[in-house]
């Protein structure tokens, strides 16, 4: 996922995160339509693809992810106006050279931490 949001660069990468019992088993790369710095829009055909993927392999929806390649690294305005899903939402920002990841419950205009275990490999 980390390499993914780096090749995208300049552009906001994104994606969705499937597993069973708050453990991710597969992370699902869709396009960003928008092909924006700033903004990320789910190509709604692999959107619908990843989804009946998860669906088929008995996966629920864990998380969405996507990238703030210029910040922050916390949920924007966009973020908490668009969150749609109960899940996690998983944002990449750069510390300097170095991407990190945060993890944020939205819902209600509202914005909670969660804390992240990753695991590489
Ligand atoms: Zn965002």
């Amino acid at each position: 996922m980390r390499n993914h949001v780096a090749q995208q660069l300049p552009l906001e990468a994104c994606g969705l995160l499937a597993g069973k019992n708050d453990r991710v088993e597969k992370i699902l790369l869709v396009r960003n339509q928008a092909q924006s710095p700033v903004r990320y829009v789910m190509d709604p055909y692999e959107q619908l693809k990843a989804f009946s993927w998860i669906e088929s392999h008995n996966l629920d929806l864990l998380g969405i992810f996507h990238s703030h390649p210029t910040g922050p690294e916390t949920a924007s305005a966009t973020d908490i106006a668009e969150a749609a899903y109960e899940v996690v939402y998983l944002i990449w920002s750069l510390n300097g050279d170095t991407w990190q990841a945060r993890g944020f419950f939205i819902g209600n205009g509202q914005v909670l931490d969660v804390p992240l275990v990753i695991q590489d490999g």
